[in-house]
């Protein structure tokens, strides 16, 4: 019904009208029968319309499914991860930052959980909740509670689901208030404003020509059957439909292309990017860690050599053990994937602990500070026969300013300065060829041990050196954006070197001396002094913290850049956010990252997002090919009236013939022209400026 009333189908509607008031009043003119025809026209177009709506909403249905929330749970014994719907009550999941709960759940088992409820009470500060009874009755309150809808930003828990689905608050506060439509896109706006304009002009060439008819003498009914051919000739009925079908297939192309749009007008956002903020480790890189060198009691040793020293090990005893314990990695068994779960460089670090210690102990977990990219560190508790021990693994900048001494040859002894220096030239040594440092540090605690202070005075174990091979595909991709005219910016929590070495070996940084800010440096940089570094043109951020992501995104703004960013944890969701298009990681990217974002990588691949600008491009381009069509087309229509009116000729194009024409070219044809692939050329053009109008003065011109 909705397309048979809107506004272009609603002239239509006056225009057959007016045919058979005018049938009424001289009959036998044929007015009756255009009437009939334009009536015709209408539910054609209308019907059209709506099988083009249907099918764009289907594939953006179909979209949706690709990713499906998924949750770790317990079944039988083992961690299992699984679809959230198949949760039931009596499952114990297992929850932690970043994730959204599936469920409304009680906890069994916290560390360090906080939350935030924004969803469901709309108050945004993160709340703490532990396992402690509580005396609340508002589920909204209680202090153990976890609810649907609402996420974890810090910690980890296990919890057990008391209620699914509408029985959950989320559930019945959404029964209540349906959530809202989708945001109109300025393209939609826009071509929204030029169909209105044709129309306007429409509605005003055929009152014209009716003037100008009736002062040349024209009988009225023959004056007038040839304005509402001109009016018809001239409405572009199709062009809003044809943008979304437009845009609901470029976004199913990029499903293909492992890129999920979560908001369709994003897809032309894209074809104006100028800037990628991009993330170093999972994008740009494989993400399949590997320990190549190990830095141990002041020397290092080469991986190869574990295996055979057994020496070796004992007496770097703690630091194995802390490879082995220290991870947020979570056990499966079930039949399919049997391993470990998590963070790929954890998962090397645990393999490399197993293959040197085979047997590892089973120990339990009694505290935990969790890994955050403005930590860069991850410490847990472990009981240890000999009492608790603390093992502690993070960024070399992070660990070793709380180190005191170091473990050499199984003795402990102070961390003098020079030895130090040793550790940070090794540190560096590593990092220049492109390895991913970690550093290990343990601590003994005694029996009652407190959460606050824990970590400091620790023993310094050992550096880990990662390999983390740059994907196959990301330097074509990165020559692509150069060609494109897309500034590349990495933004890393990575250390400056390892993050330079990476970006020359993918061609990111081709020049000697690019500009590399870490984030001790950026935090001194007034907003005037941030403007022109970013004006380099080889840019790298290292050491950066999430809070300095959203800076970055910030000033590019003001630089009145077009910005897409990546992002992955919880607190990059404010980045993504503020930036024209986020992006949030697929695999490693946590769901509150990728509710933040526009669109979400599936396979966490930078060249996906390249893909992606290039179908945003031609998007535009197909819409402004389809304007171009629809003008010539009516400049074409109106020929034969002007010769009509002009010469002492019959009229050579009878209104019906030119809603025969209308309906045989316009829809059809411009259908697909707006959806046409992109062409070739397009990544080598410079990104449109932001202000390109869709119908500008040189388009109207040509056309
Ligand atoms: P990136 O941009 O490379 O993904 P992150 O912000 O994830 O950077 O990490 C920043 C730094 O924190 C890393 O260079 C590493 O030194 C450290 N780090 C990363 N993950 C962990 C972890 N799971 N445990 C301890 N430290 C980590
Ligand atoms: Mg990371």
């Amino acid at each position: 019904m909705k397309q048979f009333f809107q506004f272009f189908s609603v002239i239509l509607w006056v225009a057959a009208a007016l045919a058979f008031v005018a049938e009424w009043n001289s009959p036998g003119t044929g007015m009756g029968r255009i009437g009939y025809s334009i009536i015709a026209v209408i539910l054609v177009n209308g019907v059209f319309t709506f099988w083009q709506d249907y099918r764009a909403e289907r594939a953006l249905a179909a979209l949706q499914k690709l990713l499906p929330p998924r949750v770790r749970a317990t079944r039988d014994g083992t961690v299992v991860e699984l679809p959230a719907e198949q949760l039931v009550v009596g499952d114990i999941v297992l929850l932690e930052q970043g994730d959204n709960i599936p469920a409304d759940c009680r906890l069994i088992e916290a560390f360090a959980v906080r939350v935030s409820n924004a969803t469901v009470t709309g108050e945004s500060a993160a709340q703490a909740r532990d396992t402690h009874p509580s005396m609340k009755e508002d589920l909204l309150r209680s202090g153990n509670i976890l609810l649907a809808g609402t996420s974890v930003l810090s910690g980890q828990s296990k919890a057990v689901v008391f209620a699914t689905g509408p029985l959950t608050e989320f559930g019945k506060i959404a029964q209540l208030a349906q959530a809202g439509g989708e945001v109109v896109s300025p393209l939609r706006k826009e071509l929204t404003r030029v169909s209105r304009l044709i129309a306007v002009l429409a509605v005003m060439i055929g009152l014209i020509f009716l003037a100008i008819g009736i002062a040349a003498g024209l009988p009225f009914w023959q004056d007038f059957i040839f304005s509402i051919g001109i009016i018809v000739a001239m409405v572009p009925e199709g062009l809003l439909t044809t943008l979304t079908v437009a845009l609901a297939l470029a976004a199913t192309r990029m499903a293909k292309r492992n890129v999920l749009i979560r908001h369709l007008a994003s897809v032309e956002t894209l074809g104006s990017a100028t800037v990628i903020c991009t993330d170093k480790t999972g994008t740009l890189t494989e993400n399949r860690m590997r320990v190549r060198e190990l830095f141990l009691g002041g020397e290092k040793v080469a991986t190869t050599a574990l295996e055979y020293d057994p020496q070796l090990v004992q007496s770097n005893l703690d630091f194995f053990v802390g490879a082995g314990l220290c991870h947020d990695l979570k056990e499966t068994e079930n039949s399919r994937n049997k391993g470990l779960l998590g963070d790929p460089m954890e998962v090397a670090l645990v393999e490399m602990a197993r293959k040197a210690l085979p047997a590892i102990l089973a120990s339990r977990r009694l505290d935990e500070i969790p890994f955050d990219s403005d930590r860069m560190r991850l410490s847990v508790v472990h009981a240890m026969p000999t009492g608790p021990v603390l093992f502690c693994k993070g960024a070399p900048e992070s660990v070793l300013p709380l180190c005191g001494s170091i473990i050499d040859r199984g003795r402990i002894r102070p961390l003098a300065p020079e030895v130090m220096h040793t550790i940070v030239r090794a540190q560096e040594t590593m990092a220049q060829k492109g390895l991913r440092v970690l550093a290990f540090a343990s601590r003994r605690l005694p029996a009652a041990y407190t959460h606050d202070g824990l970590e400091q005075s620790l023993v310094f174990d050992g550096l880990v050196g990662l390999e983390d091979p740059p994907r196959t595909e990301v330097p074509e991709a990165v020559r692509k954006c150069r060609q494109a005219g897309v500034k590349i910016i990495m933004v890393t929590g990575d250390h400056p070197q390892t993050a330079t070495a990476i970006a020359r070996e993918i061609g990111l940084v081709e020049s000697d001396d690019p500009v590399i800010v870490t984030g001790d440096h950026l935090r001194r940089l007034s907003p005037s002094q941030l403007q022109l570094v970013l004006d380099a043109p080889e840019i790298i951020f290292a050491r950066v913290g999430a809070d300095q992501k959203l800076r970055i995104v910030e000033t590019l703004k003001n630089k009145r850049h077009v910005v897409a960013v990546t992002g992955d944890g919880v607190n990059d969701a404010p980045a993504l956010k503020a930036a024209h298009i986020g992006i949030a990681m697929g695999i490693a990217g946590t769901d509150v990252a990728k509710a933040a974002a526009d669109m979400v990588l599936l396979d966490d691949n930078f060249a996906s997002i390249v893909h992606a600008v290039e179908e945003g491009r031609a998007v535009f381009e197909n819409i402004r090919k389809f304007l171009a069509y629809v003008l010539v087309h009516n400049v074409a229509e109106l020929v034969p009236y002007l010769a009509f009116a002009l010469f002492p000729i019959p009229l050579p194009l009878t209104p019906l013939q030119a809603l025969a024409v209308d309906m045989g070219t316009d829809s059809l044809t411009a259908l697909g022209l707006g959806v046409e692939r992109p062409n070739p050329r397009i990544m080598q053009l410079p990104p449109r400026p932001r202000t390109t109008r869709l119908m500008n003065l040189g388009l109207a011109l040509r056309s």
